[in-house]
């Protein structure tokens, strides 16, 4: 845990899971390692990503047909003849490669029609294209502000929140998960005239929980005049009229500055992209290093990012089909005794507190043609280990029901097993 003496977060008053702790990390993977003797983060997806195909193992190269719950494709869309299409088009047109940064020529029609189109849906003026997600963020957060500035973020934030305040040099405080109250003392604690203060924020975080209050958040921020960035990785496509996300749907969209979100998740791509307003656009064409010295998306995959994002907002249908699987799915589990937490959305996380039984359940599940992973502290919180299933649109029925029975059956195998060798658990 990040206690109030941690080095870089200074006299934080919350506690955040340390995940930047590398020996603590290391030495949760290789346990997991050790108990599966193979690594499930060195799997080989031989079929390509999608919702079922053929998983490899690094380790002895075997070969399972599997139900895939671990990939981030709400849509599918990294599999739709339609983009694939206007991917290949793009790429007899323009190449592979940009072979620079945007900044520095790297855009073709294809890039500033996305950065228009996704500003217009998201209710801003203007958009900044980023080769990443997590390079969006990072240079975002380092491009607007810096070490005479202050960064105040969710204490659940991802890595490239956190390593874009970091890369600042900004003031670091965290602020106690989704809690308005908690960030009204963090920032009353902080106000000066003289800095910038950055509320950053996740409208839907990646563990398994429901949405955030970001209206309330924005609202808090706002009172004390800070700027706000709100990151919709795990939202942008479901959330929202025509998909726009949370910002839109809490009716916040105008008061938050910056609405960030991936192209590698619903838009099946790869890519980030911030939408702002001009100002702040050019303040992150101008400063962010991650903009400028960076090559910018190649043209198959923004052209491919731009067919999903216009598919996205006129297809109604799609969302319709994930949300509707998301629910059978939550609601398939419940009925089977399960504890999925707080979450309402397509990240679906069954609770085990116990980790060496989860790593034994990964396992089973796997054997048995279902691909998931295994999310435990140092991650998440100590004794709140969980699977994480990442339901899709494509995703069928006959999915869930074959997951659902096959993690009833591994839990009562791996139950039993740890009941025959009780010196096995709790390590
Ligand atoms: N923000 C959040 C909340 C994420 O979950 C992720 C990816 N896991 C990113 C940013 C980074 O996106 P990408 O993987 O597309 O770089």
């Amino acid at each position: 845990l990040l206690q109030s003496s941690h080095p870089t977060f200074g006299s934080a008053s919350v506690q955040a899971w340390n995940i930047n702790d590398k020996s603590l990390l290391v030495e949760a993977i290789l346990k997991m390692v050790n108990r599966l003797r193979r690594n499930p983060y060195g799997k080989i997806l031989k079929t390509g990503s999608s919702a079922r195909g053929l998983i490899g193992d690094s380790y002895n190269d075997e070969r399972q047909q599997s139900i895939i719950w671990s990939t981030n494709l709400y849509f599918g869309f990294n599999r739709d003849p339609h983009v694939i299409a206007q991917a290949s088009k793009a790429l007899q047109n323009y190449g592979t490669g940009m072979g620079i940064s945007a900044a520095a020529t790297g855009m073709t029609d294809q890039h500033v029609a996305f950065e228009k189109e996704f500003a217009k849906l998201v209710g801003k003026p203007s958009a900044c294209l980023f080769p990443t997600g997590y390079t969006a963020n990072l240079g975002a957060i380092s491009g607007i502000l810096g070490p005479n500035d202050i960064v105040v973020i969710d204490q659940l934030c991802h890595a490239s929140i956190v390593d874009g305040a970091r890369l600042s040099g900004a003031t670091i405080r965290t602020f106690k998960h989704n809690d308005k109250n908690d960030l009204a003392t963090v920032l009353a604690a902080e106000q000066s005239p003289y800095r910038t203060t950055l509320v950053v924020l996740e409208s839907v975080y990646s563990m398994g929980e429901g949405t955030a209050p970001v209206a309330d958040i924005v609202k808090t921020a706002k009172q004390y005049g800070a700027l706000v960035l709100v990151d919709e990785a795990h939202s942008f496509g479901f959330y929202g009229e025509r998909g726009a996300g949370v910002c839109v749907e809490q009716g916040v969209n105008e008061q938050v500055d910056f609405i960030m979100t991936t192209l590698s998740k619903a838009l099946g791509s790869i890519g980030g992209v911030i939408a702002a307003s001009e100002q702040h656009v050019n303040l992150l064409k101008s400063a962010s290093r991650a903009y400028i010295f960076q090559a910018s998306i190649s043209p198959a995959d923004i052209a491919a990012a731009l067919a999903s994002l216009r598919i996205l907002q006129s297809d109604d249908a799609m969302r319709a089909q994930l949300w509707d699987r998301t629910r059978y799915m939550r609601r398939r589990f419940k009925e089977a005794g399960f504890d999925l937490g707080t979450g309402d959305g397509p990240i679906v996380t069954p609770h085990f507190g116990d980790k060496d039984k989860l790593y034994a359940i990964v396992q089973s599940l796997y054997q048995r043609g279902v691909q998931t992973l295994a999310v435990t502290y140092p991650i998440v919180e100590k004794g709140r280990g969980r699977l994480r299933f990442i339901c899709s649109a494509s995703h069928t029925y006959e999915d869930i029901d074959h997951t659902v029975n096959a993690l009833i059956e591994a839990e009562k195998e791996v139950n039993a097993h740890f009941a025959e060798h009780p010196h096995y658990s709790n390590t």
